[in-house]
């Protein structure tokens, strides 16, 4: 199939295929279920079954499975044949209703935090029609949420669903005051994740014990050429990594998926994909099948695809932009600055309401991007700092200013800006500053939050957002409904708003010192640098009532997230610890030692042949290189006792402060004096590639 728009979504059971596969009367039902939530009754479930069934075998499957995205932060898959005995001794393909609502994989290998005892291992999940099926490895695909049989989510979807019907309800009611409702079956949030990616040779990443087992080199020498000289972002694209780019724009076409831009990123070996936005539960399920995908293909093409968020020290690591809006299912975008006055206070509305969110809920902002990974990359002058602020631009923030002083607003047209009906000019929306390093960028009709990590499941940053933006719109829907005069209403709460939440606006340079400063000293920000930091802040009074008054997590399950996400940190870590010390010891000490043994060899082979010798050089790599060994010794010992202290701790979170404080720390000490040893030995010796093989070895 060479034509993109015959081959996109070609193995997708989208709404042209249930169209044209499902008797108009059941195609209704599910398309009501679909986009307004009803229920689906049995003898709908099991048309759409069988439909769902005949496409599949006529595209090639051979099985289906539930997919889920369990909270290991992968996606899940227990794959079931079609077949079923049939009275003559042969198999028939058969697939219920029932099959496809609900599914009932053995739960008790997936982390659940303690809400569900292993004795109760059942848990089940249920289909998500809002998402499509698709055929993946002769597999159908079914989109499903994940829960326990006590009803709490062991997934990533079903808060994201829930934070989806939290902003929908309060959303709604804003409009409604507006008068502008009319029409509109619901609102929704849209993302367009920007995902950032390496590509390294599946050779070399074979000989590298870290790469294979942490996804990042725990050692490994700065390269004489790194990204100093900005040649790789935009830069031409290599053939290799082209061959590679047109296979998985073609898997992810097929999978409906719209891979849309590709390019170079900043650092060498390093690139990014976008795909258009989409409806955010959509989107979220895409993003996880094309990091899936991405991975497939490489392997194809004898490369190896690095989501880790910090693979190579010394070069930027990988992010991932979540751009995301709110709009109608009419199409209106809710956050673009309207053609006249009016539809500019709803806007602004809207804006205040972003604004107070993310000044109310930073900690919910931050807390979801964190990661052991995610953690070498935020304010480490490469990604934004773990002080969450916005930038709105000049021409918005003087706006705003405004507002806020009554006073008059020096932009094109000078007048008083009140939020009434008649006086607020028109601005034009503020486009050409793109402003780099802001955690959370107002970009002309979508925020751009740029702090999530390369290999983040988008779910947790868009829950929280939906959620806190959802509470704002609730406390001003309170207050406007219950009003005497609207107007006056309107402009008092934004006016409050801005006073009250304007310390959260910055649109200086997010990577300044003086920044970080400023925000924690003088404006009161949060800071808060790890995720042994951040974690136990999910828990923290203020969170969990506005996020439990909305519906989107129980108490139980805020406490069993906050466990499993400190656990997952804590994991990640000792599996890097152990990794280093195994291969401290059995690969790069030894190394050293034998090139240290070759340089004495040579030293007695020269005093043969020269007697008057002073082998300073010899002298000086030996002892040089014998004491790196020492230290290496030394610094590996530290981190196996270190790594034995901590099995000892019982209780999460004490346990992740001494991963932070004293594993991380040793961890690093360990790897300078690899690293300097590395420096010093012949490559001959070093017994893996190298940063110069892995970072420009794809040709
Ligand atoms: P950048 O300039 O930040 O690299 P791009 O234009 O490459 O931005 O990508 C921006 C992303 O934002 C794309 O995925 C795009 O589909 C998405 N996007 C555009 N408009 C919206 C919107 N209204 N809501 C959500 N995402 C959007
Ligand atoms: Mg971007």
């Amino acid at each position: 199939m060479n034509n993109v728009t015959e081959m996109f979504g070609c193995m997708v059971f989208d709404d042209r295929v249930m169209k044209a596969n499902l008797p108009t009367d059941i195609y209704r039902s599910l398309k009501k279920t679909i986009d307004e939530g009803s229920r689906l009754d049995t003898k709908v479930a099991d048309a759409v079954a069988t439909a769902m069934k005949d496409w599949a075998i006529a595209n090639g499957a051979t099985h289906f499975t539930h997919w889920f995205q369990p909270l290991t932060g992968v996606t899940a898959e227990k794959h079931d044949s079609f077949i079923t005995p049939a009275p003559d001794g042969r198999v028939i393909m058969d697939f219920s209703g029932k099959e496809l609502i609900k599914g009932e994989p053995d739960a008790s290998s997936f982390p659940s935090g303690g809400l569900r005892a292993t004795f109760e291992a059942r848990g089940y999940t249920a289909w998500d029609p809002t998402s499509f099926a698709f055929i993946k490895d002769k597999t159908l695909c079914i989109p499903t949420a994940f829960c326990s049989y006590g009803g709490e989510a062991l997934d990533k979807k079903t808060p994201l669903l829930r934070s989806m019907e939290a902003i929908n309800k309060q959303a709604m009611r804003i409009l409604s005051l507006f008068g502008n409702a009319d029409g509109v079956k619901c609102v929704r949030t849209s993302v367009g994740p920007e995902q950032e990616y390496f590509l390294v040779d599946k050779d070399m990443f074979e000989q590298r014990k870290d790469l294979k087992f942490t996804g990042r080199t725990l050692f490994g020498a700065k390269p004489p050429k790194g990204q100093e000289l900005d040649d790789h972002y935009f830069g031409v694209i290599k053939p290799k990594v082209a061959e590679y780019m047109a296979d998985l724009n073609e898997e992810l076409w097929k999978l409906g998926i719209l891979a849309k831009t590709e390019h170079n990123e900043v650092a060498p070996a390093q690139h990014e994909l976008a795909p258009i936005y989409t409806t955010t539960n959509i989107a979220t399920d895409h993003n996880q099948i094309t990091m899936e995908i991405m991975q497939k293909v490489a392997a194809k093409h004898g490369l190896v695809c690095l989501l880790h968020e910090k693979p190579f020290a010394g070069v930027n690591g990988s992010g991932k932009h979540n751009n995301w809006s709110i709009a109608t299912d009419t199409g209106v975008n809710l956050l673009t600055p309207g053609e006249t006055p009016y539809e500019n206070a709803q806007f602004l509305l809207f804006l205040c309401a972003v604004i107070k969110a993310v000044d109310d809920y930073q900690d919910l902002l931050r807390l979801s991007v964190a990661t052991a990974g995610n953690d070498h990359r935020l304010g480490a002058n490469e990604a934004p700092p773990a002080v969450v602020s916005m930038f709105l631009g000049d021409e918005l923030t003087a706006v705003l200013d405004a507002i806020e002083k009554d006073a008059p607003y020096e932009g094109a047209e000078k007048t008083v800006m009140k939020l009434g009906v008649h006086v607020l000019p028109k601005f034009t929306r503020d486009t050409t500053d793109r402003n780099r390093t802001s955690p959370f960028a107002f970009t002309g009709n979508k925020f751009e939050f740029r702090m999530l990590g390369s290999s983040n499941s988008i779910a947790c940053a868009n829950i929280m957002l939906n959620a806190a933006v959802a509470e704002s719109l609730k406390i001003y829907a309170d207050r406007l409904e219950g009003a005497d005069d609207f107007e006056t209403a309107l402009h008092e709460m934004i006016k409050k708003t801005i006073k009250d939440h304007k310390r959260i606006i910055f649109n200086g340079n997010g990577y300044d010192d003086a920044w970080i400063k400023e925000a924690t000293e003088v404006r009161g920000l949060q800071n808060l640098r790890t995720t042994p930091d951040c974690m136990p802040e999910l828990l923290n009074e203020k969170n969990v009532a506005m996020l439990t008054s909305h519906k989107v997590f129980s108490e139980a399950e805020l406490k069993s997230r906050c466990d499993i996400m400190l656990e997952n940190y804590c994991k990640t870590v000792i599996i890097e610890a152990n990794t280093m010390v195994d291969m401290a010891e059995k690969e790069i000490i030894p190394a050293v030692e034998e090139y240290t043994a070759f340089l004495a060899e040579s030293c007695s082979k020269k005093l043969m042949a020269v007697p008057e010798l002073s082998l300073a050089y010899e002298k000086k790599q030996i002892s040089k290189l014998s004491q790196l060994v020492d230290e290496m010794d030394a610094s590996s010992e530290k981190l196996k006792i270190a790594i034995g202290e901590y099995s000892e701790f019982e209780s999460i979170i004490p346990a992740s402060r001494y991963i932070k404080d004293s594993i991380l720390p040793k961890m690093e000490t360990l790897r300078a004096a690899a690293d300097e040893a590395e420096t010093l030995t012949s490559e001959k010796y070093w017994p893996f590639p190298t940063y110069d093989k892995l970072l420009f070895g794809v040709k």
